[in-house]
């Protein structure tokens, strides 16, 4: 298994390295954007962790063109716990994120699943039923009906639909989707619910968006009663 690390503060770069040695994978570490994305493009990882914060190019910028060309597993490292840096993450396509400081544990953890995914999907496909979201070309289906959705409606169906059979709360949806929290006003997510239903389910017999009562919403294909 080899694992490259795209990390300039060289202290965390050596850590990294020694601690993930230790635990038997073998590390390259790069100290920049560009020459990380270089290594990227010509060697074969099976998990890349990568900083956001690097000179040359930065995280999201080695990811965005990384993806144009390669799937390899990305487990993010975000400087601050900061929600638009998490989703915009995923949005690149990045495939989990970890906030500094973190345990090592932690990373070998996260690290250990990526890996375990096996070979990299050409593209990532969500599906629940007939509806099929394709996250790199943000395209959304059902059947064959083509949906248009907004930067924000395609967040938090790629949400729902990555967390799919799990009740997410309004206030999860809120701190996921908006950078914000709606303790006291979750109004605003339910607006959203609504659009977004208006576009996926409203057009089709089979519901997938569900509401349950004073928890939150869910979205799976429900069993008929
Ligand atoms: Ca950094």
């Amino acid at each position: 298994m080899r694992i490259l690390v795209i990390e300039d503060e060289p202290k965390t770069g050596a850590y990294l390295k020694k601690g993930l040695e230790e635990s038997g994978y073998s590390v390259d570490v790069a100290d920049d954007g560009a020459d990380g994305l270089l290594l990227a493009q010509e060697q074969d990882y099976d998990v890349i962790v990568l900083d956001v914060m690097l000179p040359t190019m930065d995280g999201w910028a080695v990811l965005k063109a990384l993806r144009a060309t390669h799937t390899t597993p990305v487990l993010f490292l975000t400087a601050r716990d900061d929600v638009s840096d998490r989703v915009r993450g995923l949005e690149l396509g990045s495939d989990d994120y970890l906030v500094k400081p973190f345990a090592f544990v932690e990373l070998l953890a996260r690290v250990r699943t990526l890996a375990r995914r096996g070979p990299p999907r050409e593209s990532e496909l969500l599906k629940v039923g007939d509806l099929e979201i394709d996250v790199n070309r943000r395209r959304v289906r059902r059947g064959n009906t083509r949906i248009n959705l907004t930067p924000r409606e395609f967040s938090l169906l790629q949400l729902l639909a990555r967390r799919q059979g799990e009740v997410l709360s309004r206030t999860q949806i809120a701190s996921y989707v908006w950078d914000m929290n709606f303790d006291s006003d979750t109004n605003v997510v339910e607006v959203a619910i609504r659009r977004l239903r208006a576009k996926i389910d409203d057009n089709f017999p089979v519901k997938l968006i569900q509401t349950v009562r004073g928890v939150g919403y869910v979205i799976e294909v429900k069993e008929a009663d």
